[in-house]
């Protein structure tokens, strides 16, 4: 890599071909392929002997943060769908070929049973847990409110705000001073697009639940906060996450002028999980392309 770099070029604009995958999609299917950082992302000892845990952590957002965690230092574990397996064995190789330990963990965590079975198995198969990433989220689109499904609204509240709140509740018992919990939050929670109703809803529902929380587990010496992306390129939005013309030029109206890949979201949750951010309860982190996260 060069000494500076042009972040309007550093990752191409792209133009998404159309394409449309069943939810919850696949990495490996996307078209142009995101950047996890697979072949970038350089350790440096940040996160060195912490044990980490990230839900939805097979692709996308999670996938990179996985892969910078275990290069970090931290054993990793991934929770995601069991049809995600393919994409899931492609980060926990990552991990390993980091030389630190990993576990996968397939299960819905639509049920408050998977929630608590994700964190125990985490805790015995590493001896504890210092790091939550609460990352695993669901988006449906939908044409206006009257047609969003009641089963679909729940299956998105239960996705989205129980599971974080469940696994977070789960971790709590086990989480020593220094921890670090950091939620998924979304440009969607400052403005909301119409046909993301019910999805918007639950990542302004993550800002509120981390600056809560951060006020509650300072005394003990946890910190908590949230990280807030922009459009970023990954299997969430070719599977029913974006109307099909929405994919066209995907990014593009970000001031920046492109979307943002995975590999570009890593560092914020590095900051966050790491001592260099011991002094920082409550934010949300913008990763924006320059979209104001008020
Ligand atoms: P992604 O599809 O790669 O990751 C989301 C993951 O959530 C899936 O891989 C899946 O394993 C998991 N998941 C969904 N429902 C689940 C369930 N019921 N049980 C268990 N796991 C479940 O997409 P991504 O874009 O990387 O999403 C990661 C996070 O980033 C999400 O919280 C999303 O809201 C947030 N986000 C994404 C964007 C974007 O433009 N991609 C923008 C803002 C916020
Ligand atoms: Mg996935």
């Amino acid at each position: 890599m060069a000494d500076i770099n042009d972040p309007r070029t550093l990752h191409p604009k792209i133009d998404p071909p159309q394409q449309e995958q069943p939810h919850p999609g696949l990495d490996k299917r996307l078209e142009p392929k995101a950047d996890l950082g697979l072949e970038s992302y350089e350790g440096n000892g940040r996160l060195t002997g912490r044990k980490a845990l990230i839900t939805g952590g097979d692709s996308g957002i999670g996938a990179a943060v996985a892969i910078a965690y275990a290069r970090e230092g931290a054993d990793v574990a991934i929770s995601y769908l069991p049809e995600e397996q393919e994409d899931a064995d492609v980060i926990i190789k990552a991990i390993e070929d980091a030389g630190r330990k990993a576990l996968a963990l397939p299960g819905d965590l639509q049920e408050l049973a998977q929630c608590e079975k994700t964190v125990a198995d985490t805790v015995e198969a590493f001896g504890g847990l210092d790091i939550l990433v609460n990352n695993a989220s669901r988006q449906i689109w939908h044409d206006g409110i009257g047609n969003i499904p009641d089963e679909d609204f729940d299956a998105t509240m239960k996705s989205n705000v129980y599971s974080s709140y469940r696994v977070t509740k789960a971790a709590l018992p086990h989480l020593k001073p220094g921890s670090s919990i950091i939620f998924t939050s979304s440009i969607q929670a400052y403005q909301p697009s119409p046909h993301l109703l019910d999805y918007a809803l639950t990542k302004a529902a993550m800002n509120n639940l981390s600056k809560g929380l951060a006020e509650q587990l300072a005394p003990e010496g946890i910190r908590v906060n949230a990280v807030a992306p922009g459009p970023v390129w990954t299997p969430l939005q070719p599977s029913h996450g974006q109307p099909p013309e929405k994919l066209e030029e995907f990014g593009q109206h970000s001031p920046l002028g492109r979307a943002g890949q995975p590999a570009e979201l890593a560092g914020a949750y590095v900051f966050l999980a790491s001592d260099e951010a011991s002094f920082v309860m409550g934010e949300t982190l913008g990763v924006t392309g320059g979209t104001p996260t008020p």
